[in-house]
């Protein structure tokens, strides 16, 4: 290996907060605020220019059921909720009411600015464009600081507790916090805003690329695509993805960003070539590719397969959830869907099949729970693990990664640290109880 030394040096202390959450998708801002509202002072870094992560930088713009499976019970409320009732206002979310593959529809772009006002409102310290890098750890094994760079540097934050929701765990993987890779990660998806491709009545667009895909290197997939509200001839379009790629190295990241973003307009220039009398235009590109897997943490407890397919309650059950286990095929992008009703349904590029993972039973699960256990570890006292790098079974990140539930993560994490500071303890030794019942009376859904 080659080395060079970088020189140690003092770095200002630019801030000292009660909760610095790292990361700033609604799984951060939705801890931030929850922890301002209860009086904490917070700051939220973020590297890129805007909050939302997936949902604003990535453009994905569903957010999945907040009912049961059956669609009778809602279980999920709290920010989630509050947030999307806020941009209805404005026309800029559309509801699909009993749909596994889709509730909320919404405008990315409108989703930025609501989360700026809940930002501001909350007089949450706000370092945009700054990157997380590094942390200082003290003799008890507890976060001091972090250190953040920006344009004005290198500069170093301090928290009584941290919260990351960086997706890939970045902070955690820093501290020392034991991390693992995803054995068979779900491959990421860059996805842009098109006008005009549902325009062509005839036009299928996921067989399209199948049939034709090769003539561009494109391999065959299967993907998705939907409508933003009030957007008639606009769609967000999630087709494609990249393959063979490590979503936690820079060198892989930044040749798949390019490829994701080559992909679209590949597609695009078939449409073009077999529809030349169609105009379409490419409108937005993700400003970051759609990364669904990478590393998770190893904290007290991995939430099992078994534990969602068959919807354990917990005792500290901190979010709930009814969306389908959804694992994308690592090879080929087909998706592989398992319910809680014990059925299948599996869909590639050469069609879609339906069984049973399980015989049927009386009375089927209709929801699952995300215990506070999966976030927090007891060797590591004031650090707090939110989205999608908690601790989860393979199969069980199926269904745990997507956004209401990891919203709801977002919001326990904000709240649990708040209580750390004034219980005096460890994030891992906080009274739950109270937890659950600090989350209920902030609006959160707490079932049992
Ligand atoms: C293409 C695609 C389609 C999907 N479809 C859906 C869907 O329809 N519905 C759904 O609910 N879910 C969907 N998902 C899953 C869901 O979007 C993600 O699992 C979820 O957004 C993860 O949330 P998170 O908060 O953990 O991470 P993210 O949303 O990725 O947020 C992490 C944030 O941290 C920031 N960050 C990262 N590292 C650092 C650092 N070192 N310093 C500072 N900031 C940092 C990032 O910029 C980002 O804002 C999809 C995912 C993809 C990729």
């Amino acid at each position: 290996m080659n080395f060079v030394k970088e020189a140690a040096r003092d770095v200002n202390v630019v801030l000292d907060v009660d909760v610095c959450v790292l990361g700033g998708s609604c799984t951060g801002v939705f801890a931030a605020v929850r922890a301002a509202r209860l009086g904490a002072k917070v700051a939220i870094v973020e590297k890129q220019n805007s909050f939302g992560g997936m949902a604003t930088a990535g453009l994905v713009n569903i957010w999945h059921s907040i009912f049961d499976t059956e669609f009778k019970e809602q279980i999920i409320g709290g920010l989630t909720v509050e947030v999307m009732e806020s941009m209805k206002a404005r026309g800029a979310v559309a509801i699909d009411e009993a749909n596994a593959s889709a509730y909320y529809r919404f405008n990315s772009e409108e989703l930025k600015v609501e989360l700026d006002k809940l930002v501001l409102e909350h007089n949450i310290t706000p370092l945009l464009n700054t990157f997380v890098c590094n942390v200082s750890i003290d003799d008890d094994n507890n976060i001091e600081a972090v250190f953040v760079e920006n344009k004005s540097g290198r500069q170093a934050v301090k928290a009584k507790v941290f919260v990351d929701a960086t997706g890939d765990g970045d902070v955690a993987k820093i501290a020392g916090f034991p991390m693992r890779d995803s054995i068979h990660p779900l491959p990421p998806t860059t996805c842009a805003k098109i006008q005009g491709i549902n325009k062509i009545d005839e036009l299928n667009i996921g067989a399209f690329i199948n049939e034709h895909g090769n003539e561009v290197g494109l391999r065959k997939d299967t993907g998705w695509h939907g409508v933003i509200p009030t957007s008639e001839d606009v769609r967000m379009y999630a087709m494609t993805h990249v393959f063979d790629m490590v979503a936690t190295d820079g060198l892989s990241l930044s040749k798949a960003e390019m490829e994701g973003r080559i992909q679209i307009q590949s597609y695009m220039d078939l449409v073009r070539k077999y529809y030349p009398d169609y105009p379409i235009s490419l409108l937005t590109l993700a400003s970051s590719i759609g990364l669904r897997d990478s590393r998770r943490s190893i904290a007290n407890y991995s939430l099992t397969d078994d534990d969602v397919l068959w919807g354990k309650q917990f005792d500290d059950a901190i979010a709930n959830g009814s969306y389908r286990v959804d694992v994308h095929n690592e090879e080929n992008g087909g998706f592989e869907f398992k319910y809680l009703d014990g059925t299948t349904h599996i869909i590639s590029s050469e069609g879609s099949t339906k069984g049973r993972w399980r015989d049927p039973i009386d009375k089927d699960p209709t929801f699952y729970q995300i215990p506070y256990r999966t976030m927090v570890r007891d060797d590591f006292g004031n650090l707090i693990v939110a989205g999608r790098a908690i601790c989860v079974d393979d199969l069980a990140f199926g269904a745990v990664r997507v956004m209401v539930n990891l919203n709801q993560v977002g919001e326990a994490a904000g709240v649990a640290a708040v209580l750390a500071c004034q219980e005096g303890k460890d994030v891992s030794k906080i009274d739950v109880r109270n937890l659950r019942k600090t989350l209920a009376k902030g609006g959160s859904i707490v079932v049992n």
